[in-house]
């Protein structure tokens, strides 16, 4: 996709903060619904964190009622525009594995299951062969795992670009190069946005800058607790297939749980897991590793040799494929592990769409539905609860 530059427009209704997958899918809900939207990325479409995430969109990794609802809104949405958009973004329900290789493990599984079928959620119990059959690179390391037939696998950077198309041909401004630098209030309300470009007149600000949503709301005097949570992720070179579907090693879960992100690098703990996808191309991508790492997303030794002994733990067959990439990003992540989406408390004209975490694609569809209804005044209060600012009484 070519972005030719656009100018600056001088007002909009509403201006959009980032043109990760929050942001374009939020430019791209409230252009349908009529607004006139400017999005502003100071470097290019999907280059954040976006540009660093594996491909799923898991439901079997949502145990809590609200976050498994919302997953689930948002997968049939993104069923809909995947058969609306002029491009496949290779959103496909292939299904997830949740395997486990030990016997706590197993446990985890069989409760993690449990929790997910009270939920609703169709999750079927299968044995290490019957896991085998499902994905034959899994090893004999493997006891029994959960099977997810409605989990999906998706393409980010197609799917940033699907979006984005579809707000730009909807008629929003999606200006790249640009940086938001202020935002300028007159008591409490918004009244412009200030960037590297110039000013823009606009009553609505939408907060979409992951990792770096804390430093915009800082612009208007707001504290907004999302750090960054380091992820290392590996790919190996194309091969014919050899599965269908994502596993999801208990360790992934496990580690998902038990991490927090911070800031800074003060406690630098490692926690990996594994989950393995097999991408349209034929290349593995092999996630992930989490490290509050503080802005750092170089890649580590220590992190991509643990991935290598994981992978070759759980899928010996593939101990010898060739790695031909490491790369790693920075999950936006909330102390609750939620998202933040919603007005701010004492300032309605800013609106905050982040702290996705590790599951920003999968959110992302339900999240620019949600900001469009926020902005027209349509949206279910009682369902925003959750996600509500406030919780965390840092303002
Ligand atoms: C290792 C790893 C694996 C992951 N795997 C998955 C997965 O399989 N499935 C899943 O659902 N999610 C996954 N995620 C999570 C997902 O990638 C994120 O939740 C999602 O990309 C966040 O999108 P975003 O739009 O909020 O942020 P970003 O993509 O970071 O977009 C924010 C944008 O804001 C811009 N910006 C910041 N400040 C300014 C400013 N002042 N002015 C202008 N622009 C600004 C930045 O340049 C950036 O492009 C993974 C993440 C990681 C790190």
């Amino acid at each position: 996709m070519t972005h030719p530059i656009q100018d600056l427009p001088s007002s909009a209704d509403v201006v959009v903060v980032g043109g990760g997958v929050v942001g374009t899918s939020i430019a791209y809900f409230c252009s349908r619904a009529g607004v006139r939207v400017c999005l502003l990325e100071r470097d290019d479409i999907g280059a954040g964190t976006t540009s660093a995430a594996a491909a799923a969109a898991l439901l079997q990794t949502k145990t809590s009622a609200t976050k498994l609802a919302f997953a689930n809104e948002s997968l049939a949405l993104l069923d809909q525009l995947h058969d609306e958009f002029d491009r496949s973004f290779e959103f496909e329900h292939t299904g997830s594995l949740l395997a486990a290789c030990s016997e706590t493990e197993w446990q985890v599984v069989q409760d993690v299951a449990a929790t997910l079928q009270k939920l609703g959620l169709a999750v079927q119990m299968v044995d290490g062969a019957q896991a085998r059959a499902l994905m034959p690179v899994l090893g004999p390391t493997v006891l029994g795992a959960s099977f997810s037939p409605a989990d999906a696998q998706v393409n980010p950077l197609e799917l940033v670009m699907a979006y984005a198309r579809a707000a730009r041909r909807l008629g929003a401004q999606l200006c790249i190069g640009v940086q938001v630098t202020g935002i300028e209030k007159q008591g409490d309300r918004i009244v412009a946005v200030m960037t590297n470009k110039g000013k823009i007149r606009t009553g609505t600000v939408v907060n979409a800058a992951g990792v770096w949503a804390s430093r915009v709301a800082q612009m208007v005097g707001l504290e907004m607790p999302v750090a960054p949570l380091k992820g290392e992720l590996l790919i190996t070179q194309a091969m014919l297939r050899r599965m269908r579907g994502t596993l999801i090693s208990a360790k992934y879960l496990l580690s998902k749980a038990s991490t927090t992100a911070t800031a800074d690098a003060t406690s630098p703990k490692r926690t990996v897991g594994i989950t393995l996808v097999q991408v349209a191309r034929g290349n593995f991508l092999v996630g992930s590793t989490r490290e509050p790492a503080g802005y750092d997303s170089r890649n580590t030794y220590a992190g991509i040799s643990e991935l290598c002994r994981l992978l070759a733990d759980i899928t010996p067959s593939l101990a010898n494929v060739h790695v031909i990439r490491a790369y790693a990003g920075l999950r936006p992540l909330t102390p609750d592990q939620m998202p933040i989406i919603g007005r701010a408390p004492g300032l309605p004209g800013f609106i905050a769409a982040t702290g996705h975490g590790g599951d920003g694609l999968a959110f992302s569809a339900i999240t620019g539905k949600i900001v469009a209804e926020i902005f027209s005044g349509t949206v279910d209060s009682d369902k925003l609860k959750p996600f509500a600012w406030e919780r965390f009484d840092a303002n």
